[in-house]
Formats: C-alpha cells, sequence, structure tokens
C-alpha cells in the first residue's frame, strides 16, 4: 500500500531490496481540487497533465526504487517551477513572498498557470489567500516528500540517482519555449546543461533509449526545471535527471486515452528502470546497502 497523503501525493516504497533510487511524477495527477473554480473547459487542463507517466513507471518499487507521484493537476499549482516564479500583478491582494516572475510566468505556465495551449484559466483575479492555500496544502507538501526521500537514500547509500519524469507534446505548442508546431523526438533528457548529474548517468539513459531505436535528445527542448536543479548536486552525489516522454508513443492526444504503443513502452520503461536500478547499485556501497 502506498503512502497517501489525500489529494496531494502517493509514495510508494520499494518491495525488493532498496536501490538509492527514486522517481517522481509531478505532472500526472488528475483530482481536481474543489476550490480550483476555473473558467476554461476542463479538458482544456486536463491535456496539460502527463497523462499516464505515473503508470509507466509503476514497475518501479518491484525493481528497489521509490516512485512518488502527485495526485494534484499541474494546472492548479506546479510543483516544477520555482516558488517564486509568479507574477503579483495577477492576483488580488499583496503577495507577501518574494516574486522573481521568470520566462515561463510571463508566457503565463508559471507556479499557477493562468494560459493554456486551450485559451485563458481564469475569467477573475486570483485572491492572494487561494494562491498561499495552493502553495501550503499541495506544492509545499510535494516538495518536503520529495526532499525527504532524496536525503534518505542518500543517508543510506552516500549518493542517490533520481529521475523527473514528465511527458511532451507531439508537437510544441503555442506555450513551448521553440513556439508552436515543432515536431519532438521521442525522448528528450534536461540536465540544465550538464549541471544536474554525473554525464555517465545521462549516458547511460541515452544509451539505452537509442539502442531500443527511439530518438533522443539532451537538454533541447526541454533543459530540466525547478525539481531537478532544486534537488542536484552531483558533486556530492546527488544526480537528477528530467526525462520528457514523447506522448504519441503511448497515448491519444486529444482523448487522453492509452494507444495501441502503450503495452510496448510500459515495457521499454520497465527496462529502463531496471537498467538504472542496477546501475545505481554498482556504484553503491554494499555495506550501506
Ligand atoms: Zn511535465
Amino acid at each position: 500500500m502506498p503512502h497517501v497523503i489525500s489529494n496531494v501525493l502517493e509514495r510508494f516504497d520499494p518491495d525488493s531490496s532498496f536501490v538509492p533510487v527514486v522517481f517522481d511524477s509531478p505532472h500526472s495527477g488528475n483530482v481536481y481540487p474543489e476550490d480550483f473554480a476555473h473558467s476554461i473547459e476542463r479538458i482544456h487542463l486536463r491535456r496539460t497533465e502527463d497523462a499516464f507517466i505515473d503508470e509507466l513507471f509503476e514497475d518501479a518499487p518491484r525493481h528497489g526504487a521509490t516512485l512518488l507521484c502527485a495526485l494534484f493537476p499541474r494546472s492548479y499549482v506546479d510543483p516544477n517551477r520555482s516558488p517564486d516564479d509568479i507574477d503579483p500583478s495577477m492576483l488580488q491582494g499583496a503577495w507577501p513572498y518574494r516574486a522573481n516572475p521568470g520566462e515561463k510566468a510571463r508566457l503565463g505556465i508559471g507556479l499557477i498557470p493562468v494560459k493554456e495551449p486551450g485559451g485563458v484559466v481564469y475569467d477573475r483575479a486570483l485572491s492572494v489567500e487561494e494562491a498561499c492555500r495552493r502553495l501550503d496544502d499541495y506544492y509545499w507538501p510535494y516538495h518536503r516528500e520529495l526532499e525527504q526521500v532524496l536525503d534518505r537514500a542518500q543517508q543510506r547509500a552516500g549518493s542517490f540517482w533520481h529521475v523527473n519524469c514528465h511527458s511532451m507534446p507531439a508537437l510544441s505548442t503555442s506555450v513551448s519555449p521553440e513556439g508552436p508546431g515543432v515536431p519532438r523526438p521521442d525522448f528528450c533528457l534536461g540536465t540544465r546543461d550538464g549541471t544536474t548529474c554525473d554525464s555517465a548517468f545521462t549516458e547511460l539513459v541515452e544509451r539505452f533509449l537509442s539502442n531500443l531505436g527511439y530518438s533522443v535528445t539532451i537538454d533541447d527542448p526541454y533543459k530540466g526545471a525547478e525539481i531537478v536543479r532544486r534537488y542536484s548536486d552531483p558533486m556530492h552525489g546527488r544526480h537528477s535527471l528530467q526525462i520528457e516522454i514523447n506522448r504519441r508513443l503511448y497515448m491519444d492526444e486529444a482523448s487522453i486515452s492509452r494507444n495501441e504503443g502503450y503495452r510496448a513502452l510500459k515495457a521499454d520503461i520497465g527496462r529502463l528502470v531496471e537498467t538504472i536500478c542496477d546501475f545505481a547499485r554498482a556504484r553503491s556501497g554494499p555495506r550501506q546497502l
């Protein structure tokens, strides 16, 4: 049974011998909070979910890894944004924290998204109180849980290997870094220009996927965002890699349903997980494990 924080997250602990490997899926949640009060049609928000990513990685605990999945939707509050990536002028009231709106907030897809490819999310200004509640009740509990899981793995084994799991539309959209309509590779690995993990880890994943026939890019079009930035420190054994999977490999994007490629991709992801766990096991002292 997973450890659950109701409506916020589920954590699946290893059910075979522990390895210091953590997968987290911050964008696959689809439990829409009652106070969301968006005006855009729900289907447009549903299309921003990284649907089924939690299920594609669900075998992780069987290989000794930990899997953490958000339950709330990323359109409500986005755990993969910096807590200050917010434009306070969109809020009613005085924002009590530091604000430093970056490129994502300017595109309308910052900490609290206000614009999606389907249109504008709200027909009202959000209050500071509801924005703070989203941080206190969803954003920070997700980050606290992930931080604890990673810290514990490092305490136990000296290092951790963390994969931050996402999916991307087959074609870029109006809020994409490269502008609309550009076809995506099968996989994009994000390392923030080689700063979030040892290159041996990136090469392991790249080689494994390429050998299966997938096209793989590194840091293009996604370099990796807040989560891999925040927790990584490869010089001190903290390795984080962002992985983006092209949705056309496993789902129909319009109807949000699994397609005929789903089963084959899930089997490949299972083998990828096993390969990463073997890699981490070989690099961790047997004494600690
Ligand atoms: Zn994502």
